[in-house]
């Protein structure tokens, strides 16, 4: 089938080439030439795995282009709209205003095609009753409009998008339902679900997902500092409660929380929407869940802080990661970037280093130091601190850090080091949510 997708940033382009991947002609639109002429040339503008091998098997066969030219769009029968959704400055709301510039060029410039209906099928996260709104919007054109919202975590978003482990569809009328099926047929051959409901079930699920996600993550939080208040562990107190299987062990790592360019503004959106229709009430414990997701970065800092023996100015901290996690260079709304802007204003002398997120970092923060390897960064530390949980990091040993520290000390903000063996090793060791016993504490 001819596909178009406008927005080619992490969602859209992972679309679009997986799209490819399944035997569609896809053309990928895109405001941004600087994005376009990456694409085209077959470089990825973002690190995500497996994804540069997608896009330049699919470019050279032929079935992917990429354009900012929108008129180049009607060719397509389905139009995937995955242009950013982004928290509005000073306020909860989601800005719509990227969706409904999309909205309105597919409304100028969508044609009949020869295959069949046409389809407009928004995959951004949008508030509830965004799509009715948007529908009115493609009145008196050829187009259809569906909700197909999407789950790819960043890091796995090829495989996400390739295995997805459900798909749903909001949809107004039948026909849409089965050009969504054809579109969508090898993974429907494959037994991925796939449920069928109205446009604002559609769009809730999507934000329902990710506010039952943020409530996981701040829960185990909120335990980790009643473990702080009282000698437990929690990592321990996880692994207790996991075995549980109504609770289940995933997504109950506590740690410095979560960022990123989704939980976080998509959960402030929800609430926004829920104030408009008078059901704030509803909502009120995601304010908590945001809440106790800031106060772990404040909890990094001061750990820092203490370690530093109360003082930050002069100090040299390593900071081990900037992506809000690992496999990925985003640094939107990323704790660990966040954390470390916080101690270079309280005085320290933060250097970073990320495998990944090092040009996004450098672009964002051009006064912060940058390093290239774990052992620049660390060179001179009197704090090392491990913000994001890269296999890299994970790895690291205190033999191979000692020799180019200042001081023996240790903040392990994703809980993925064995504390005992940095104990053994001299070390003042911090976790979150981990008791203290330091031999000399
Ligand atoms: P992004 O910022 O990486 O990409 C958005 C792209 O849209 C940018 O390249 C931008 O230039 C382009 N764009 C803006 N206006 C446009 C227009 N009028 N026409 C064509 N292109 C335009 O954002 P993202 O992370 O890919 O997220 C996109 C949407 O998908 C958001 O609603 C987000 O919440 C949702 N989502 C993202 C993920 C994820 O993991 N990133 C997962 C699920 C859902």
């Amino acid at each position: 089938m001819q596909l178009s997708v406008l927005g080619c940033g992490y969602l859209g382009a992972v679309h679009a080439v997986c799209m490819a991947e399944m035997g569609h002609e896809v053309i990928g639109i895109d405001v941004d030439a600087e994005k376009i002429k990456l694409l085209a040339n077959g470089e990825a503008p973002f690190y995500e795995p497996q994804f540069d091998d997608y896009l330049q098997r699919n470019l050279a066969a032929g079935r992917l282009r990429f354009t900012t030219d929108p008129a180049e769009l009607a060719a397509a029968q389905v139009h995937f709209i995955a242009v950013g959704t982004p928290q509005i400055s000073g306020d909860y709301a989601a800005d719509m205003s990227y969706v409904e510039a999309a909205v309105a060029t597919l409304a100028k410039h969508v044609t009949d095609h020869p295959d069949g209906p046409v389809i407009v099928a928004g995959k951004s996260t949008v508030p509830v009753g965004s799509a009715e709104r948007l529908a009115a919007m493609l009145e008196g054109t050829p187009a259809t409009l569906m909700w197909n919202p999407e789950f790819l975590r960043e890091g796995f978003a090829v495989d996400d998008t390739m295995k997805p482990d459900r798909i749903v569809y909001g949809v107004s009328d039948d026909v849409s339902r089965q050009i969504m099926d054809d579109v969508y047929r090898p993974l429907l051959d494959a037994g991925v679900p796939r449920l069928v409901m109205n446009y604002p079930t559609a769009e809730l699920v999507k934000v329902a997902a990710n506010s039952f996600l943020a409530t996981k993550i701040s829960f185990i939080n909120a335990m980790a500092e009643l473990c702080e208040a009282t000698g437990a562990d929690v990592t321990q107190l996880a692994e207790a409660i996991g075995y549980d299987d109504r609770i289940g062990k995933r997504f109950l790592r506590a740690g410095i929380g979560f960022g990123g360019g989704c939980l976080p503004k998509d959960i402030r959106a929800f609430m926004a929407r829920a104030r408009e229709l008078e059901v704030d009430n509803a909502l009120v414990f995601l304010r908590e869940v945001d809440a106790i997701n800031l106060r772990r970065r404040e909890r990094a800092v001061e750990l820092a802080t203490e370690l530093c023996g109360g003082r930050l100015g002069d100090r040299r901290i390593a900071v081990l990661g900037a992506a809000f996690k690992p496999d990925s260079d985003d640094v939107r709304d990323s704790p660990a970037l966040d954390i470390a802007t916080r101690l270079q204003m309280a005085g320290a002398d933060v250097c970073a280093y990320d495998p990944a997120a090092g040009n996004a970092l450098r672009a964002l923060r051009p006064e912060m130091q940058v390093a290239d390897s774990v052992l620049d960064a660390v060179s001179g530390a009197h704090v090392v601190m491990l913000l994001t949980e890269w296999d890299e990091f994970k790895e690291l040993s205190p033999a191979d850090l000692a020799p180019r520290v200042a001081e023996l000390n240790i903040v392990d903000g994703r809980n993925v080091l064995v504390p005992q063996q940095w104990r053994e090793a001299g070390w003042r060791y911090r976790g979150m949510g981990r008791p203290l016993e330091d031999p000399d504490e």
